[in-house]
């Protein structure tokens, strides 16, 4: 099996971008208190709280190594702007060989159980990037992490979380609309609440803003 054309499989469904407006009323948006007014993310990215629970549970399920997985859910065009956003609503633990301690990769094992769940259980969701955990070490991306992401997650709506889950920050990097990806310069995202208004969000990092986006 060729897993390299597994994934691209994937990743052309990206195409198939439907056209729905931007739940901005449903979310709360959090921004990284230190960042570049100036870069322009590609993608809004919204992220339900069942998701956000997920990875909170996982990324503290390890405090001595790294820990990560799969982000999956729709990519939508907004109706009125035309601008991309995605809807992140399954995250996926997945397993990890470690490569040294500041680096690891998936495994060819998780990949393809990864790819049997999306094709099984999510078959309308699309691969939306990955998340990690960089215990003790701060939000960036390593030139590892930046290698790995374009290499396996390079379309401009695939993006990437790190989460330091000791002083409980996180922020997610993604390529600009420029095509760029910079790996010291992070983004918020926009949490989409489930039933009541009530933010679960708590990372120290990252503060909320006036949901004026639209
Ligand atoms: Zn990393």
């Amino acid at each position: 099996m060729n897993l390299t054309s597994r994934i691209r499989i994937g990743t052309d469904n990206g195409l198939k971008f439907r056209h729905n407006r931007a739940p901005f009323h449903r979310a709360q948006y959090w921004l990284p208190q230190v960042r570049d007014d100036h870069a322009i993310p590609a993608v809004q990215i919204f992220l339900t709280q069942h998701a956000f629970i997920r990875i909170c549970a996982h990324a503290g399920s390890d405090l001595q190594n790294e820990v990560g997985g799969w982000l999956a859910g729709k990519a939508y065009l907004d109706k009125e702007t035309g601008k991309p956003f995605i809807v992140i609503s399954v995250a996926l633990p997945a397993e990890f060989t470690v490569q040294g301690s500041a680096s690891l990769t998936f495994t060819q094992e998780s990949q393809v159980k990864l790819h049997a769940i999306l094709n099984e259980d999510y078959p309308d969701l699309m691969l939306l990037g990955w998340f990690h955990t960089h215990p003790r070490m701060g939000v960036f991306f390593s030139e590892w992490d930046r290698w790995l992401h374009e290499n396996f997650f390079p379309e401009p709506w695939q993006v990437g979380l790190v989460i330091e889950p000791y002083s409980a920050a996180g922020g997610f990097f993604q390529k600009q609309e420029d095509g760029s990806l910079n790996t010291r310069c992070y983004f918020g995202f926009h949490e989409l609440f489930q039933r009541r208004r009530r933010s679960i969000v708590h990372w120290r990092n990252l503060i909320p803003a006036e949901n004026e986006m639209n």
